[in-house]
């Protein structure tokens, strides 16, 4: 009975596995990509100056980067199709199957890698703390005891619990809703990347960043941990390594983060 058992059961998994790498061998995404005739990339939609929308247009550095990344793998710019994800729902909506891969101000960290693979990093920012001006925070530490704004799902958030665990925090799901907060003075700081805030500030100069930085990491492209994204990861790796060494990110650093954020100027 057990041996009859045991037989079944390995029989089942070499049927299994047979049809799981069938199935790889036939769906590799890059070249359902390629078939498709269309990439689709996770972007965010409220986080100026990388995904956004101004004049009804959708821009940004994360924008231009996923029409490069459709330029090198379609030969075309254009055949690039966007879907609105947020720093909460970014991971559900990649496994969900409704894009391809995030291009979504997305930071590297060791918990996310367990979950998502990453491309070669394509920009770095810092941790920073912006405040209304005149605000008498000078330091992270500062926020203890104060009401400070975070976005749900985000490294802000983690951090910020670690740098100063006796902050008063109010989550938003996404910065609009939290950029609304600062203005509505329902807290003291809100806390993100310092590449947000300072196209935040662009067009708010009555806040400010602080100069103090309390982590620093790349923003990368998150694809779906399985052997049918590979493909598509390799080819997006070499495009940034190319981009990089062309000169290209910098430049796009210099158009999207002008020195009309000098605080961010600072932290580089
Ligand atoms: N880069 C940070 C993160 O991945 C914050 C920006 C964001 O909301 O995506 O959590």
């Amino acid at each position: 009975m057990l041996k009859k058992f045991i037989l079944g059961l390995m029989m089942f998994s070499v049927i299994f596995l047979t049809a799981c790498s069938k199935k790889q061998e036939k769906s590799d995404l890059l070249t359902s990509i390629k078939k498709r005739g269309e990439l689709v990339v996770g972007v965010k939609y409220d986080s100026k100056p990388f995904g956004y929308v101004e004049n009804g247009k959708l821009q940004g550095y994360d924008i231009d980067i996923a029409h490069l990344l459709a330029k090198r793998i379609l030969g075309n710019e254009k055949l690039v199709r966007f879907v609105e994800v947020n720093a909460s729902n970014r991971i559900s909506k990649l496994y969900a199957g409704d894009v391809d891969m995030l291009v979504a101000t997305m930071t590297v960290t060791p918990q996310r890698q367990e979950v998502v693979d990453f491309s070669v990093p394509y920009f770095y920012a810092g941790q920073a703390i912006m405040i209304r001006k005149g605000t008498s925070i000078k330091t992270v530490g500062d926020l203890n005891g104060r009401r400070v704004i975070i976005i749900l799902g985000t490294t802000g958030e983690k951090n910020l619990r670690y740098f100063a665990p006796e902050a008063i925090l109010q989550g938003y799901k996404n910065y609009q809703e939290g950029f609304n907060g600062m203005l509505n003075r329902k807290a003291e700081a809100l806390t993100t990347d310092d590449s947000i805030i300072a196209g935040f500030i662009m067009d708010h100069p009555e806040f400010t960043m602080l100069p103090q930085r309390y982590s620093q990491d790349g923003y990368a492209v998150a694809f779906r941990k399985e052997p049918e994204s590979q493909s598509l990861k390799y080819e997006v790796n070499a495009a940034i390594g190319e981009l990089r060494r062309k000169g290209y990110l910098n430049y796009l650093k210099g158009q999207w983060l002008p020195a009309a954020s000098n605080n961010f100027k600072k932290s580089k």
